[in-house]
């Protein structure tokens, strides 16, 4: 007879003889086997907002393309001006935004030039109109402008021929204006990546269904259909599987024919009713992993018929960590945007706490009002509502063991996953 266990009492503890992979070892396997299955298209650019730039766009124009005023105001020769009180004559005319000033203005002469206007030839100085007395037609002002004040000069910003966003951008709205700025009124962006979600679990129900009191609402996959939208890719809602081997093969046969990607919640794990992980092992290629990682342990990842499957934890707060962590920058590798790590800020604790080493954690937390981060009341992986009163997660190395408060932490911004 085998030798009854001690308790542990907990359940993310690290037993011995698991062969456990840290966080970072399982992101550089998922790095070194992904490749990008996206096709390009050519879109408008007011539809390509979201999608992500399949080549480096260059400027076809300079921004701005010609000396502009940055004030409404006079403009005039520096060199024509002398020291004390300046009074400078008017020339007949005006040079406004799409407006502008056929003529030389001769040197001692001043004109009339508003914001956004082309700077008109024998001007390179522009004095704002609140510095100037104007008299009928002509303008005093006080000597001590630098030459060249005020004027915008061409391709201050950006010159025709330079590369303006490479290749991998998730176009967001000011790069729509930056490209359009320079020319560009269509651009190469990728197809949305298919990305199929299934939920497992003879325990679950889809919210508006009956439901008995021993079963639970399917949470993961309204929230994993939302986290792949908000990626710019084509959710595929592959619905909901029971804990049946023969019908969790049929439903990745499936959705191998409707996605690029899958991602299961639930039955990951080496237990009686982990059929994902049991379909996965058998159809060769799996990593089955057991992440030195909380809320997280059980993930796998295996080929079906070609398509990378996802098999994510099936609590709803595991199932988000992994989605952001692991399964994101694969995805949007798979979309032709590279491999993009979160960007994280350094913020002082709010809270204090003793940790396992060995394991890397993420707690759910958010920023207070004096710029400290705060974390959820409890660690508990079904305590969903966590996920909603956070704004972001705190990371804990691997090898950390004990927070103060005031100790730097770092916090990733719901933001930094896409969101
Ligand atoms: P499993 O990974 O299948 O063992 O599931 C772990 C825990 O997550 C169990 O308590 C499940 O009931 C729960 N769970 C699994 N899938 C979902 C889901 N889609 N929505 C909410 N809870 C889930
Ligand atoms: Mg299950």
């Amino acid at each position: 007879m085998s030798e009854t266990p001690k308790l542990s009492n907990d359940c993310f503890a690290l037993p011995e003889g698991v062969n456990w992979t840290p966080v970072a070892e399982a992101l550089d396997t998922l790095r070194a086997g992904v490749r990008c299955v996206a096709t390009p298209e050519v879109l408008p650019l007011v539809q390509a907002g979201g999608r992500i730039l399949a080549e480096t766009q260059i400027a076809k124009r300079s921004h701005p393309p010609y000396a502009n005023s940055a004030m409404d105001g006079y403009g005039f020769a520096h060199a024509s001006l002398g020291t004390g009180e300046q009074v400078l004559e008017l020339v007949e005319g005006r040079s406004a935004a799409g407006d502008p000033y056929d003529g030389e203005v001769p040197a001692g002469m001043a004109i009339r030039i508003l914001t956004g206007a082309m700077i008109p030839a024998g001007v390179d100085t522009v004095i704002m109109q609140e510095d100037v007395a104007r008299e009928d037609t002509r303008i005093r002002f006080r000597s001590g402008l630098k030459a060249g004040a005020n004027i915008r000069p061409a391709g201050e910003d950006m010159r025709a021929g330079q590369e303006v966003l490479a290749a991998g951008r998730v176009l967001q709205p000011q790069d729509l204006g930056l490209l359009a700025s320079v020319g560009i009124d269509t651009v190469p962006v990728y197809r949305p990546l298919r990305v199929g979600v299934l939920s497992t679990g003879d325990e679950l129900r889809q919210a508006g269904e009956d439901i008995a009191p021993h079963q639970i609402f399917d949470a993961n996959r309204p929230m994993l259909l939302e986290l792949v939208r908000r990626w710019g890719m084509e959710p595929v809602d592959l619905g909901h599987v029971r804990d049946d081997a023969a019908r969790v093969k049929t439903v990745l046969d499936t959705a191998a024919g409707s996605a690029d990607v899958v991602l299961t919640t639930g039955g990951a794990s080496a237990g009686d009713e982990d059929h994902i992980s049991a379909a996965l092992r058998g159809a060769g290629a799996l990593n089955l992993w057991r992440i030195a990682l909380k809320p997280g342990r059980p993930l796998a990842l295996g080929i079906w018929q070609g398509v990378p499957v996802f098999g994510l934890p099936g609590n709803p707060v595991a199932a988000m960590v992994c989605a952001l962590i692991f399964a994101r920058p694969y995805l949007l590798a798979m979309n032709g945007g590279g491999w993009v790590a979160p960007r994280a800020l350094d913020l002082p604790a709010a809270f204090a706490k003793s940790k396992k080493p060995g394991r890397r954690e993420y707690l759910r937390g958010r920023i207070t009002g004096d710029g400290q981060v705060e974390v959820f009341r409890s660690e508990g992986s079904g305590r969903i509502s966590g996920l909603s009163w956070a704004d972001g997660l705190v990371e804990l190395p691997d090898d950390t063991r004990e927070i103060a408060e005031g100790d730097p932490v770092r916090f990733y911004p719901y933001s930094a996953f896409g969101l």
